[in-house]
C-alpha cells in the first residue's frame, strides 16, 4: 500500500504534526519545522523533539515517509550576496532541525533568478548552496521540488534539476520531489496515458529515476503549460481521475512519501480514502 498523507499543521509544536496526520488516516505527512513566513524561529526544545519522535512511533509513521518542507522565504539561487547569505543560513538551520528530529529529507523549491542572473548562473548558485549545506550536516538529503515556473522561479524543467544535481558533490544526499500540479503547469502532460508514460520516461532519461524521493500529489486549477501554480483538491481540478488511478496503481511510487498539498483540509480524510480505493479497485 502506498504511503499517503497531507502537509499538516505543526501549530503548538512539531510534536503535533504526526497526531494531526493520524487523525485524517495518513501514513505519510509533510510539515514545516519552523514558521514558514519568518526568517528566525526559536530552536526546537529537547522536549518537543522527544515528543515528536514518540508521537511518530505511536502513530506508526517512520522517517522515510515524513517530508519536511522549508520556508518559502529561502532562495538558494538569490542573486544578491547579503540576501543569499541569509537564505543559506536559514536553509542550514532547516537542515539541522531535520537532523535533530531524526528526519532524512528536506524538501525545498530550488530558487528564483529575479531577472538578475542567467538561468545557468542561478542553477549553479543553487548547487553551490546545496554543497555548502551538505558539508555542514549529516544524514539529511536535500530534496529539490520541481516548480510550475511561475515568475522567475527556476526548476520547472527536468533539465534545470539535472543541471543542479550535476554540480552537487555528494550525490547520495540529493534527490527530487515531483509535484504533479507543478509538472502539468510547467508543460508535462501528465493527464493522458501517453503523456504520463512520456513524462516519467523523460524524468528517468534526463535526471535518473533513482533520484526520485517523494511526490506532491495535487490536482491543478490552471491549464496545461500555464506556468501558474494553483493546487486543487484530488479529482476537482484539470488532471482528472484517470491520472490519479494510473498513479495509484503505479508501483514506482510505492516506497516514498506521497504528500497531498490540496487546499481544502476538510476533504483530506476523503481524499486519502479515495486514493487508496483507486489503488486496490
Ligand atoms: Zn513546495
Ligand atoms: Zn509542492
Amino acid at each position: 500500500m502506498k504511503h499517503l498523507g497531507p502537509h499538516v499543521s505543526a501549530t503548538g509544536g512539531v510534536e503535533n504534526a504526526p497526531l494531526n496526520a493520524a487523525k485524517v488516516g495518513a501514513t505519510a505527512f509533510a510539515l514545516f519545522t519552523k514558521n514558514q513566513r519568518q526568517w528566525v524561529s526559536a530552536p526546537l526544545t529537547a522536549a518537543s523533539i522527544d515528543k515528536f519522535k514518540a508521537n511518530c512511533q505511536q502513530v506508526g509513521i517512520t522517517p522515510e515517509y515524513i517530508l519536511p518542507h522549508d520556508s518559502y522565504l529561502i532562495n538558494l539561487g538569490q542573486p544578491e550576496a547579503e540576501a543569499l547569505e541569509k537564505s543559506r543560513a536559514s536553509f542550514l538551520d532547516e537542515m539541522r532541525r531535520c537532523e535533530q528530529l531524526g528526519l532524512q529529507m528536506l524538501n525545498f523549491h530550488p530558487g528564483s533568478h529575479l531577472k538578475m542572473l542567467s538561468m545557468d548562473d542561478c542553477l549553479a548558485r543553487i548547487a553551490e548552496s546545496i554543497n555548502i549545506t551538505l558539508d555542514k550536516t549529516q544524514g539529511v538529503t536535500a530534496v529539490i521540488e520541481n516548480t510550475a515556473g511561475q515568475g522567475t522561479n527556476v526548476g520547472f524543467s527536468f533539465e534545470h534539476i539535472a543541471a543542479i544535481i550535476d554540480k552537487v558533490e555528494d550525490k547520495t544526499r540529493v534527490g527530487v520531489c515531483i509535484d504533479t500540479c507543478h509538472t502539468y503547469s510547467a508543460g508535462y502532460d501528465l493527464k493522458t496515458e501517453e503523456g504520463y508514460r512520456k513524462t516519467f520516461a523523460e524524468f528517468d532519461d534526463v535526471i535518473g529515476a533513482h533520484y526520485l524521493k517523494a511526490i506532491h500529489l495535487n490536482d491543478t486549477k490552471k491549464p496545461f503549460a500555464s506556468r501558474v501554480d494553483r493546487h486543487d483538491s484530488i479529482g476537482k481540478g484539470l488532471l482528472g481521475m484517470d491520472f490519479f488511478r494510473r498513479f495509484m496503481k503505479d508501483p514506482r511510487f510505492d516506497d516514498m512519501p506521497i504528500i497531498l498539498e490540496t487546499p481544502d483540509e476538510s476533504l483530506w480524510p476523503e481524499e486519502i480514502a479515495l486514493l487508496h480505493r483507486l489503488e486496490t479497485e
